[in-house]
């Protein structure tokens, strides 16, 4: 799939990693832009929230649409209603109804950033939301060599693009301010063979709050389900 997909699915099975099951209950999308990631996350077992956040009031107007229920929805009923709210707002906003957030996302929404609304960024999401789980993807520079006759950024309204070593300084950083989280880093969307020195056309940054980080939790839960008896159930 297009890279843009593939932050959208690496994001969806971050959220349904199985340590979070049900404890994903509200989640924030920042920069939610065209809702391009909506109809990956609105299954998420025990989703129950979504407030999708963007900046740009028009782009909200015309694409709000796309977060109303599909006929699919109604012959496939969900466990639990999912409310989505959309809010025309920046990230730099400390609003309260932001306060409960299980997860909050950013894709591709930093380098669209000024200086001083990028500084807000930790104080909004590390120290007021104070979600479990956020995860952060921008364009990673050290690939944009493999772009040909590349100049410049790859969309005119970047303010910077950064390395990987800039991206992970950032965030690691984020981490010395706001020691109750841990980062973790990946890429997303790998070039062709024989590029990997480059990394991949984006990088991903991974926070989770320490009390709930559990290092290598997937090995286990994977055989201990693999045991468990499926029960049919029958049809009411
Ligand atoms: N996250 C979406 C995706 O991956 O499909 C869209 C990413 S788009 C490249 C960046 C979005 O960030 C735009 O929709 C823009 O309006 C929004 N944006 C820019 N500054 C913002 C801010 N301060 N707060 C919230 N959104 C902002």
């Amino acid at each position: 799939p297009p890279v843009y997909v593939q932050r959208y699915l690496a994001v969806k099975n971050i959220l349904q990693d199985e340590r979070w099951h049900g404890k994903i209950k509200k989640v924030v999308d920042f920069g939610c832009g065209e809702f391009g990631l909506f109809p990956y996350i609105k299954h998420i077992p025990g989703l129950q929230e979504l407030m999708t956040i963007d900046i740009d009031r028009e782009m909200l107007d015309y694409y709000c649409c796309r977060a109303a229920p599909l006929k699919a929805d109604y012959l496939d009923n969900r466990q639990e209603p999912l409310t989505v709210h959309v809010f025309a707002g920046s990230i730099a906003d400390k609003d309260p109804r932001l306060l409960g957030t299980d997860a909050v996302i950013c894709i591709e929404l930093i380098e669209h950033l000024y200086p001083d609304t990028l500084e807000a960024v930790p104080h909004t999401v590390f120290g007021f939301i104070q979600p479990l789980i956020s995860i952060f993807t921008t364009p990673n520079l050290d690939f944009n060599v493999l772009f040909p006759n590349f100049t410049g950024f790859r969309h005119p309204d970047h303010k910077f693009e950064w390395s990987r070593v800039q991206f992970e300084d950032w965030a690691t950083n984020i981490t010395t301010r706001y020691p109750a989280y841990t980062v973790k880093f990946c890429g997303v969307g790998q070039g062709p063979k024989g590029t990997e020195e480059h990394g991949c056309c984006s990088q991903m940054a991974v926070f989770v709050k320490l009390s709930h980080y559990t290092p290598t939790p997937l090995i286990h839960l994977a055989s201990h389900h693999q045991d468990l008896e499926v029960e049919e159930c029958e049809e009411t």
